[in-house]
């Protein structure tokens, strides 16, 4: 894709986090880059002010803009010219840091790609969307399945009425890596996500429920009344939940179930969600993300699969290919997904023009603060004996 003539250049980009032995922040600047729209020039890449220069070198990043901490990066940065300064600020921190990195960025201007959970707490995320709301900004939330081609493909069809009145969505996101303690045996990834002070009120249900719960939302975009959820610590003296279920009420009544697992023996990243609906019922796997099922008694079963030039696909989901059909796409490409689009309205906003902010095709901060409020209602509903607690945030986007 071209970049927008108005910019006439590529974006510049900043991160914060992806620094040696880190997961997520190589995932972000490869798919940022890759649709050739956009550098890395800066990092604050880790809380250790040396490694962060070490990693800078990782990334052929120039040390002069390897920074030490990321309040240097944005005063920095900032007093460079516009066009040579980062346009940009991608959050890949732990959760703890989310907020804090995310408003500084904000305050200093910069347009922000974050990663989920959007914060630590649901009033942090308030606070940071308050602070969005009265800045020029364009800010992004990760919950990268919603980049994929199929997703979008079968989100347009139930938003055109396709499915039918949808009556029941089911969601799950299946993993068994932390079936033992790997946080007492110093792995990094697995500390910091059991660990309350750096993960939040939730463990399994904030990493990975999260992404379950968007999923639906963003597919239906049917709003949810209330939510009821049982969570459990399976593995003993770990502090935070490895297991749960949630029931949720949609405003349509429509029922939902949200399930998550880190202790599941041999699961590795199963994120699936099946929608049913009055007229025909749908399926899609993350780890086959390259077909879509879609079923309606009485007829043989349907498998889309990503093709750009199908006549089945719809112009959502053409829009969301890069390649050919039977050439695989998947975690990279969907990840590049969130970017394009929100490449899109950085420009727009770079240059002065209005952009949208509440229903983007990417997921925004009124999908991270729905993803807040979801995390902090499971654990009171759960502490609670799974009581029926309120799910419908005033910012959810509708
Ligand atoms: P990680 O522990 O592998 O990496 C975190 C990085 O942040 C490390 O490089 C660390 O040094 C750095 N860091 C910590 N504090 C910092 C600070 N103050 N300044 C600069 N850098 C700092 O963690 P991860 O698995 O990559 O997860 C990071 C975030 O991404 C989490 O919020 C997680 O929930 C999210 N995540 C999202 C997805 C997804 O699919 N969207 C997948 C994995 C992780």
């Amino acid at each position: 894709m071209a970049t927008n003539g108005a910019l006439g250049r590529k974006l510049k980009m900043g991160i914060v986090g992806g620094g040696q032995g880190s997961f997520i922040g190589r995932v972000h600047v490869t798919a940022a880059v890759l649709d050739n729209r956009a550098e890395l020039v800066a990092g604050a890449f880790s809380s250790d002010a040396a490694r962060s220069r070490a990693s800078a070198a990782d990334y052929a990043v120039d040390a002069s803009r390897a920074y030490a901490s990321y309040e240097e990066m944005f005063a920095r940065e900032k007093s460079l010219p516009p066009g040579e300064r980062i346009d940009f600020v991608s959050v890949t921190t732990p959760n703890h840091m989310h907020f804090p990195v995310a408003k500084a960025a904000v305050e200093a201007g910069f347009n922000v790609v974050c990663d989920k959970p959007l914060t630590l707490t649901l009033a942090e995320a308030e606070a940071l969307a308050a602070i969005v709301a009265a800045s020029p900004v364009v800010f992004a939330v990760t919950h990268n399945y919603t980049g994929y081609p199929l997703v979008r493909q079968a989100r347009e069809m139930i938003l055109s009425g396709e499915l039918g009145d949808i009556q029941a969505i089911r969601a799950e996101y299946i993993q068994g890596w932390l079936r033992t303690r790997l946080e007492a045996e110093g792995q990094k990834q697995a500390a910091w996500r059991t660990d309350p002070k750096k993960s939040g009120a939730a463990g399994c249900f904030g990493d990975i429920g999260t992404h379950a719960y968007n999923l639906g939302r963003y597919m239906t975009g049917i709003l949810p009344e209330k939510i009821s959820a049982n969570l459990r610590i399976f593995e003993p003296a770990r502090a935070l939940d490895d297991y749960g279920h949630a029931v949720i009420r949609y405003e349509n009544g429509a029922l939902g179930t949200v399930t998550a697992s880190q202790i599941s023996h041999g699961r590795e990243n199963d994120v699936r969600i099946q929608v049913d609906g009055t007229l025909a019922s749908l399926e899609w796997h993350q780890e086959n993300p390259n077909q879509l099922f879609v079923r309606k008694n009485g007829e043989p079963h349907r498998i889309y699969t990503r093709d750009p030039n199908a006549p089945y696909m719809n112009a959502t989901g053409k829009a969301a290919c890069r390649l050919p059909s039977g050439h695989p796409e998947a975690f990279f490409e969907a990840f590049a997904n969130i970017y394009r689009a929100a490449y899109d309205a950085m420009e727009l906003a770079l240059t002065g023009r209005p952009f949208e902010r509440t229903n983007t095709i990417y997921p925004n901060i009124h999908d991270g603060v729905e993803g807040m409020y979801f995390i902090e209602q499971s654990v009171a509903s759960s502490k609670d004996d799974g009581a029926w607690l309120p799910l419908r945030h005033p910012l959810a986007r509708h």
